[in-house]
């Protein structure tokens, strides 16, 4: 069964979440504490999907966030964020996360993110063999790993998603919705937001300077567009 991270303060939204994962089929791993989830997550390493919460009583969602990415780059996660909290700044300080669902959500539109991630996680499809090179870039898609210039970039699954959407892609303008249906799904319920939000983090990997990408372009009123 396909392990996911509860990590939510609130025990009523918590078991309200735990109950409608049972539904779908998941086994949701329970944690009511920042530092609580990283010990879950030793315990659990096959933990597919992570839900993490950003106010609880000792470390932020976004610091538990950061320490799960930085020795995880397979696993989704999904930020629950609350209406009351500043969207712009939720978004600055969501580095390593996938996704985003506001309270309060539907069970349904919680568990279609879970499912839709982990589709794009390639759960449900095996990596295809062949490289993409252009440019400095190498774009290993069996080991879904991006080099530039010989060095490892370290890539989140929806980045490396992202990447190899423009790599297959060179020279062409990809507008928000392009990249989004490709990245996340055409069942994706979520804002075009998420797309500038990754793709600003991607340029601050790959980009010699990203105040002036010169690989992952603006197109003004389309969208984006890769040359390498
Ligand atoms: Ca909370």
């Amino acid at each position: 069964m396909r392990k996911v991270l509860v990590l939510e303060d609130e025990a009523n939204i918590r078991s309200f979440v735990v109950i409608n994962l049972k539904r779908s089929g998941y086994e949701p791993i329970e944690a009511a504490t920042g530092l609580e989830a990283l010990e879950r997550m030793k315990e659990n390493p096959d933990i597919k999907v992570a839900l993490l919460d950003i106010m609880l009583p000792d470390i932020d969602g976004f610091e538990v966030c950061r320490q799960i990415r930085a020795s995880n780059p397979r696993i989704g996660i999904i930020m629950l964020t609350a209406r009351t909290q500043e969207m712009d700044k939720v978004m600055g300080l969501m580095t390593g996360a996938d996704d985003y669902v506001t309270k309060p959500f539907s069970p349904a539109e919680l568990t279609a993110r879970v499912d839709a991630l982990c589709r794009r996680l390639g759960e449900f499809g095996d990596p295809e063999p062949g490289d993409l090179v252009q440019g400095p870039f190498r774009l290993n898609t069996q080991s879904r790993s991006l080099e530039k210039d010989g060095e490892r970039i370290r890539l989140t699954q929806v980045e490396y998603s992202i990447m190899k959407l423009f790599m297959e892609n060179p020279g062409k303008a990809l507008t928000r919705e392009d990249i989004l249906n490709s990245v996340w799904g055409r069942d994706y319920l979520g804002e075009l937001k998420i797309v500038d939000v990754n793709i600003r983090r991607l340029r601050i990997k790959i980009e010699d300077d990203p105040t002036s990408p010169a690989y992952i372009t603006t197109v003004w009123g389309v969208g984006y567009k890769w040359r390498a």
